[in-house]
């Protein structure tokens, strides 16, 4: 039978425990889930290093041979169906997510018709982290720790 591969795609900046959770709820659907995180090739934008975020996600992720970190810089749809992923995992925190997830997975399976875009509704006492509101607090040299699973270096 096919492999069920599913696609991960985020900015990921920084990777959180959010995240953490939609990965491994994901694993119970997905016989592999590949965690894609989307920069810019052009210019950096980002707050933490992109190579410093993956090899954070490898190290959460270590015990885990079904969970691969790849980073991507083109459209979602073509990198998915480039790496065998016929699903895309996103994580629902929201009606604002719910408004933009809606329109993105209509455009993604425009461009690639395979592709099923299944969403999970965050779980509660995680759906409050945001990936900006950690850069906020990491700015101004705020304690991040407790909602991210790995150790800043
Ligand atoms: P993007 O730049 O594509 O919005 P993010 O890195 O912010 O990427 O998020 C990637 C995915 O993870 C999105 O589907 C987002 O809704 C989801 N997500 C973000 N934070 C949480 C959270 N706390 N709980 C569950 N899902 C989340």
């Amino acid at each position: 039978m096919e492999k069920r591969i599913a696609l991960f795609p985020g900015s990921f900046d920084p990777f959180t425990k959010g995240h953490e959770d939609i990965v491994l709820r994901g694993l119970q659907l997905f016989d592999e889930i590949i965690i894609a995180i989307g920069y810019n090739s052009q210019k950096s934008e980002r707050y933490f290093d992109v190579e410093a975020m993956v090899g954070y996600i490898e190290r959460t992720f270590k015990e885990y041979p079904n969970i691969k970190i790849l980073k991507f810089s083109e459209l979602t749809a073509e990198f998915a169906r480039k790496n065998g992923a016929r699903f895309l995992l996103r994580g629902l925190r929201n009606t604002t997510d719910f408004e933009y997830e809606n329109s993105i997975s209509q455009v993604n399976r425009k461009l690639y018709q395979q592709m099923e875009s299944v969403f999970l509704i965050t779980t509660p006492q995680l759906a409050w982290i945001s990936s900006s509101i950690i850069r906020e607090v990491h700015r101004y040299g705020g304690d991040v720790s407790e909602f991210l699973p790995y150790t800043l270096d």
